[in-house]
């Protein structure tokens, strides 16, 4: 069975539409493409408790800075369908950049501060396009629940709170992040990784896990985590650190102490390519 494909805004409304007349919930799973078993997972999280599932596709070219990766991004469309198929999607929303951002867009969301540390810090302007491009799709579909990945830890806390500021209503689902079997979690990036740097890639997922151990030991001193976080990434062939930060998960304030909430989160460049992973105490998820 194939899944119906649309690209407009009206007719994923009238679907959507459609959907809602004959008394099914709706569910939006916001991705890029590039679909695997991480992206899967949301699908999958979102089948069990939707009548109606959409899942958009869309490259965003305003969270993506100058010097990024949006022209290489991988672009894999008949994958993808194929992949939502699988899992039962009902509806595949691909918008092109025309669609989303007709001549003349001018309105934009930011979300104050959180924006600017840590990925934001890396990336500037990244926020806004996700913040942006996420209030268009929940605007367009409307749905009653969206899915996110603990995998973008950031991204997820950033939306929870535009969500809450503007009365958004939709109820947010974070999954758990999905991995390799050797740990390194899963992204559309990961394909950039040559032979050798996809070994030393499970760093993060060591190191961070070499995080957990030590706090579940008794550590309470963020520094000392931290400072185990870069002596892992320096001492990892090819592997370079951007940020190994902890901060707490509601603020987004660096810690001290291992405390209530707490955000691990961290950012390594292999290359041209950059990965990131997180670990949270103190949460069930986002
Ligand atoms: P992307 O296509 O990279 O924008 O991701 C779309 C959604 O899938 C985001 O909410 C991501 O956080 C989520 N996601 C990406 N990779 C993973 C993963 N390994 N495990 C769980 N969710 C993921």
């Amino acid at each position: 069975m194939s899944v119906p494909l649309v690209a407009t805004i009206a007719e994923v409304r009238r679907e959507v539409a459609q959907a809602r007349q004959s008394g099914r919930s709706i569910s939006l799973v916001p991705t890029m493409g590039a679909l695997h078993a991480g992206h899967a997972s949301l699908m999958r999280a979102a089948r069990a408790e939707t009548g109606f599932v959409v899942l958009s596709i869309f490259v965003n070219p305003t969270q993506f800075g100058p010097q990024e990766d949006f022209t290489r991004y991988p672009r894999t469309l008949e994958h993808d369908l194929q992949v939502c198929a699988t899992e039962g999607v009902d509806l595949v929303f691909a918008p092109d950049a025309a669609t989303m951002y007709p001549s003349g867009f001018r309105t934009y969301v930011e979300v104050h501060e959180w924006q600017d540390v840590l990925e934001g810090a890396s990336r500037p302007g990244h926020f806004r396009g996700v913040a942006t491009v996420v209030l268009k799709l929940l605007q367009q579909i409307q749905p009653d629940r969206a899915y996110f990945g603990q995998k973008d830890a950031q991204q997820a806390l950033l939306i929870r709170q535009m969500v809450r500021d503007l009365d958004i209503p939709v109820q947010l689902r974070i999954c758990p992040i999905v991995r390799e079997p050797d740990g390194l979690a899963l992204s559309s990036r990961n394909r950039y990784l040559n032979p050798e740097q996809r070994r030393h890639a499970t760093v993060l997922f060591q190191a961070l896990e070499a995080v957990r151990a030590q706090v579940a030991a008794g550590e309470r001193q963020a520094d000392r985590v931290r400072h185990l976080l870069e002596q892992r990434i320096r001492t990892t062939p090819g592997a370079a650190l951007d940020y190994a930060a902890i901060v707490d998960a509601d603020t987004f304030q660096p810690l001290d102490r291992i405390d209530g909430h707490v955000l691990v989160a961290l950012a390594v460049r292999f290359g041209t390519t950059r990965l990131i992973d997180n670990l949270m105490f103190g949460m069930e998820s986002a």
